[in-house]
């Protein structure tokens, strides 16, 4: 039987976008594959808000944080963390030999402007990282504020991290002055594990020129230069199959139209925030409550574990806490095309296990 996906990625795939998977293959040096390549691009630039070239990769997400932070930092990154995805930037960063230091808040707390600002008023660093969307604890961090102490550092790269978010919120990429802002395919989008998306503006072009050793496979000014030269192909065969996928549930996430398909998603998560509170307490502060998925506080000690083998059994799969977080808290996601009644009928079935 097949469990409806209530995770925070992979996420349930529509049927009809599934068998856009299956399209038969087209060479990736083809005017077709340029064709797709570039619909992509440009129906990706209005889900992002952005005049910026879209670079698509063959990776998940983190193949793009790595490009990021290696192909653009080059004296010292910034990297600050609500989670484990945060401090996943640090790690990228030391694995890779760049230089850079990490401001952590504390789990279920989100990024302050005036962290970032003390930061970068040191002068010390060219590139910050932000995470969006934090799948780890549930947080949504105030893009509006601190995007505008960003613009006060013009000479810092602005990489963001919104691989749990980009097509479930509004992600205004220009208007936050966003250089490098990061998705993958199977959270939000909608779409199988496989593929990662971002958008690159001038300046982190100009930044990666100066840069020498920028690896190979996630090297961003390659990629970027290989779509201007070549008209949208890449360097390396791309997953055709993603793209074919792709470019279909991208027609389909404007037919829904933006704003509805944020609403939506904000609709779920008010549904989840409620149920939550009623039966159990918000991990995070609501305030910083994320859209996609909402992390529950296990204030009655039950086990999640067997909640979730219950819960398996009726067709449904929610997912425990996160690391040092898991039996503390479980975690509710609400991403994608999650039709509201099976969101409601777990929250029905959660209620008939547990006696609720
Ligand atoms: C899932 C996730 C990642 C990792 O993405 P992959 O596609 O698995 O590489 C990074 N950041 C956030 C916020 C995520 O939710």
């Amino acid at each position: 039987m097949h469990k409806k996906l209530f995770i925070p990625g992979p996420v349930d795939v529509k049927e009809d976008v599934l068998e856009k998977m299956a399209t038969p293959m087209i060479g990736h040096r083809s005017k077709e594959a340029s064709e797709l390549q570039r619909n992509i691009s440009e129906k990706l630039m209005e889900l992002m808000y952005t005049k910026n070239q879209i670079i698509l990769s063959t990776s998940s997400g983190t193949g793009l944080m790595e490009g990021a932070v290696r192909s653009c930092t080059r004296k010292k990154a910034a990297v600050f963390s609500v989670g484990a995805f945060g401090k996943r930037w640090h790690e990228i960063a030391e694995a890779n030999g760049v230089d850079a230091d990490l401001f952590e808040s504390q789990w279920g707390e989100p990024t302050t402007p005036e962290m970032v600002d003390q930061a970068l008023s040191t002068g010390l660093y060219d590139l910050v990282t932000i995470t969006h969307n934090e799948t780890s604890t549930g947080i949504m961090n105030p893009l509006n504020e601190i995007s505008s102490v960003i613009k006060k550092y013009p000479e810092v790269i602005f990489v963001m991290d919104t691989v749990s978010s980009l097509g479930g919120a509004k992600i205004e990429v220009d208007k936050w002055g966003v250089d490098i802002c990061i998705a993958s395919t199977q959270k939000c989008l909608g779409l199988p594990a496989g593929m990662a998306v971002c958008s690159i503006s001038e300046k982190a072009v100009n930044a990666a020129k100066e840069v020498k050793n920028r690896g190979f496979y996630f090297d961003l000014l390659k990629l970027y230069n290989t779509i201007k030269n070549k008209d949208h192909q890449y360097p390396s065969t791309p997953s055709i199959s993603h793209m074919f996928a792709l470019d279909y549930q991208l027609d389909r996430i404007m037919e829904e139209g933006l704003d509805s398909r944020f609403e939506r998603h904000l609709q779920m998560a008010e549904l989840v925030r409620n149920w939550a509170k009623k039966n159990f307490e918000l991990f995070a502060d609501e305030k910083y409550a994320s859209n996609s998925l909402t992390t529950v506080k296990n204030t009655r000690g039950i086990s999640v574990a067997d909640l979730n083998k219950e819960l398996a059994e009726r067709g449904f799969v929610i997912s425990n806490g996160y690391g040092d977080l898991k039996e503390k808290t479980f975690r509710i996601a609400h991403m994608a095309d999650t039709p509201m009644e099976d969101l409601s009928a777990l929250l029905d079935n959660i209620e008939d296990i547990l006696g609720l």
